[in-house]
């Protein structure tokens, strides 16, 4: 039986959803906003409340903000570099845009195929992406290196082929500041493949 009332029980239950957070941070997160009613509790859920009512999903690239097309798509400056990256979540896109990688479009599949989880191309925004494929001088294939993200990542080329466009992917291999002992051998493999002239 839990002693607390049914609105602050409510709170802890949608808090525990959130990625990251079991019951037991949810429950600590809530007992945080309650002593912090004034300076956070109350900012927070007005910022939830205009958050709901503005963010949009930009219908041309899946990205998410508070117009659409969005800021990215609405630059002109990014059309014209020709360059599309195609990531699988919009926190991707977000990590791309934190590195400063310049004017560049994206495209946000929402999700890699995955059999077992039923997850299929008619799931994921391939369809839109090969229908403004044609508009981009070159496209980079921004997806995990997981096997899923790889599986994908063929299945997307071979669906691009014949479209004329150039298709690349990111570099696999030795991470910035990385040491080669600690590395896997798979990965370690993969950067002497790919190694590049000095
Ligand atoms: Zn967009």
């Amino acid at each position: 039986m839990s002693q607390s009332s049914p609105e602050i029980e409510q709170l802890i239950q949608l808090m525990a959803r959130l990625p990251g957070l079991g019951p037991r941070s949810a429950r600590r997160a809530v007992l945080h906003l309650i002593k912090k009613k004034e300076s956070l509790m109350a900012p927070l859920s007005a910022a939830l409340d205009r958050a709901v009512a503005a963010v949009r999903v930009c219908e041309t690239c899946g990205n998410i903000d508070t117009r659409s097309p969005c800021s990215i798509c609405a630059d002109p400056r990014r059309r014209e570099s020709g360059l599309l990256i195609v990531v699988e979540d919009v926190a991707d896109l977000w990590a791309m845009e934190r590195a400063g990688v310049g004017a560049v479009s994206y495209h946000v599949l929402g999700g890699v195929l995955s059999p077992l989880d039923g997850i299929g191309p008619e799931d994921l925004a391939i369809d839109q992406l090969i229908g403004r494929a044609g508009g981009f001088s070159e496209i980079v294939l921004a997806v995990n290196a997981t096997v899923e993200g790889q599986t994908t990542a063929h299945y997307v080329t071979d669906r691009l082929a014949g479209s004329g466009v150039k298709i690349t992917r990111l570099a696999h291999g030795v991470p910035v500041g990385g040491e080669l002992d600690y590395l896997d051998e798979g990965t370690l493999s993969q950067a002497l493949k790919a190694r590049t002239v000095f």
